[in-house]
């Protein structure tokens, strides 16, 4: 029996149909592709890309060397090194992400007590020299500041978003 059900089938071409109704029902609906990258698909508030440390709106940094990112990230790949300063406060005096170690969890933002370490939207980057000497992988704190410059206004309507969900 099967195998006349399979002959009848193979004999009106029933499974070709079958696949040109999915191709015919798609044809005409909206199209999902994207020509990136003239086109950008929609980034969430959450997306998780490349880290930035934000100032307070006087300019002072917000980081206070608590080291609790540091202590969270499971792939080791934060470094920092911290001191107090002359006013007694204590910041850091190097702070380091390794970005080939890094691999995009958000611990880090969601361990820091200040909302001082950040990941933004950015995914767009490269490194086109993997010289360890050069270290162009390696997120300083003056690269993570001048991203949270950059940035600010959009990491600050992006926490307002994540504060709606907690
Ligand atoms: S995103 Fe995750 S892996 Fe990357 S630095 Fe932060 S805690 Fe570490
Ligand atoms: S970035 Fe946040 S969690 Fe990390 S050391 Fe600074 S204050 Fe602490």
């Amino acid at each position: 029996m099967k195998t006349m059900i399979h002959y009848i089938r193979s004999l009106f071409l029933l499974e070709l149909f079958k696949g040109m109704s999915v191709t015919g029902r798609y044809l005409f609906r909206k199209k999902f592709t994207l020509n990136y990258p003239e086109e950008k698909a929609p980034v969430s508030p959450r997306f998780r890309g490349l880290h930035a440390q934000r100032r307070y709106p006087n300019g002072e940094e917000r980081c206070i060397a608590c080291k609790l990112c540091e202590a969270v990230c499971p792939a080791n790949a934060i470094t920092i090194e911290a001191a107090p300063r002359e006013d007694g406060s204590r910041r850091t005096t190097r702070y380091d992400i390794d970005l080939f170690k890094c691999i995009f969890c958000g611990f880090c933002e969601e361990s820091c007590p200040v909302d001082a370490i950040v990941e933004t939207r950015l995914y767009e980057y490269h490194f086109e020299d993997t010289d360890k000497v050069a270290g162009n992988y390696i997120m300083t704190k003056e690269k993570l500041l001048a991203m949270g410059d950059k940035y600010e206004a959009q990491l600050a309507e992006d926490r307002a978003a994540q504060a709606k969900y907690r």
